[in-house]
């Protein structure tokens, strides 16, 4: 697999008041695959939103670079609008994101008229109508509005809405967790589906580590704005390394009561600390149950412990 993303030590600092600055995203590297989902977890304000929203250039960035197929993201120059078309966002709040004046059909063609993707009316309308039934929708929500859609369709209007560019890399903002419960499932499937389909590379933001655990192939941990640990799916959620990572991964419910009765659950103390003005060190050393006197002097840096396994963490 060639590598579609590399994010290069990324900052995205906020300046808050007249001289503290939010360090929202901080030092952040990491590289996703073509046809690759990198799930991207952590608890809100970890400062995973911003560093999607960066890497697609919603947001300049501070310090660091993301180059998208070798080429930096925050100097695309004449291309820019290329950028655009090949990457896509689907956000969290399909109802929010959804111009309620405009109907489902404009919506989505928004993107291919920007792009003049058609050449007559009539394919700009069979085109809808196709993005319609690729996402389960059917033609006759063209002519709706948001409103008359329920929260499961709406988001459905979202994502064929990124779609119709026919993109190659979606970032997927907790493309879930404002719809039912009943309904999550159902988005996810079809977001597992149409990537199968189309050979789409996703990152996939989420706070719901089950979830990622079932979308992604590798998966990145957030806390306060760095990576703190990285690796392939199933080594991550078997074998976590970083003590963040293990007390998140111990509050996962599992459904066979055997397995539930035997494992030790890590019960997570203290507060996060604020993301503005933070201390040296680690991060997270006022919650860790192993912190040593180095943890509160020197920033751990993250590195490769194992095969493709990489841990911010002086214990290793
Ligand atoms: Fe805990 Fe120290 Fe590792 Fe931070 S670096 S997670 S405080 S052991």
């Amino acid at each position: 697999h060639e590598e579609l993303i590399q994010v290069n030590n990324l900052k995205k600092y906020f300046r808050v008041g007249k001289d503290s600055i939010l360090k929202a995203v901080d030092n952040v590297s990491f590289s996703i695959k073509k046809g690759e989902t990198l799930g991207l977890v952590g608890e809100s304000g970890c400062g995973k939103t911003t560093c999607g929203r960066t890497i697609i250039g919603l947001y300049k960035a501070t310090g660091g670079k993301v180059l998208y197929d070798g080429k930096d993201v925050h100097n695309l120059g004449d291309e820019k609008l290329q950028f655009k078309k090949k990457a896509q966002y689907i956000f969290q709040d399909p109802y929010a994101s959804l111009d309620p004046r405009m109907t489902i059909g404009d919506i989505i063609a928004e993107g291919m008229d920007i792009h003049q993707m058609y050449s007559t009316k009539k394919e700009r309308t069979e085109k809808v109508h196709e993005q319609l039934k690729l996402v389960g929708l059917n033609p006759e929500h063209a002519v709706r509005y948001p409103h008359e859609l329920s929260g499961g369709q709406r988001q459905r209007v979202g994502i064929a809405r990124a779609l119709a560019v026919e993109p190659e890399f979606i970032v997927c903002d907790e493309p879930i967790s404002a719809l039912d419960v009943s309904i999550q499932a159902q988005i996810v499937n079809l977001l597992i589906k149409l990537q199968q389909e189309l050979g789409l590379t996703y990152l996939f933001i989420s706070h719901d580590l089950s979830m990622v655990k079932h979308i992604s192939d590798r998966v990145g941990v957030m806390y306060l704005g760095s990576i703190v640990e990285i690796s392939e799916n199933i080594a991550l959620y078997e074998n976590p390394l970083h003590p963040y990572t293990q007390a998140l991964i111990s509050a996962i419910n599992i459904p066979d009561p055997d397995i539930e009765a035997k494992r030790e659950r890590i019960k997570l103390e203290g507060e996060v600390p604020s993301p503005i003005n933070p201390k040296p060190g680690c991060k997270f050393a006022n919650r860790c149950r192993y912190v040593k006197d180095i943890c509160r002097e020197k920033t751990p840096e993250l590195k490769e412990v194992k095969e493709d396994h990489y841990v911010a963490c002086h214990l290793y």
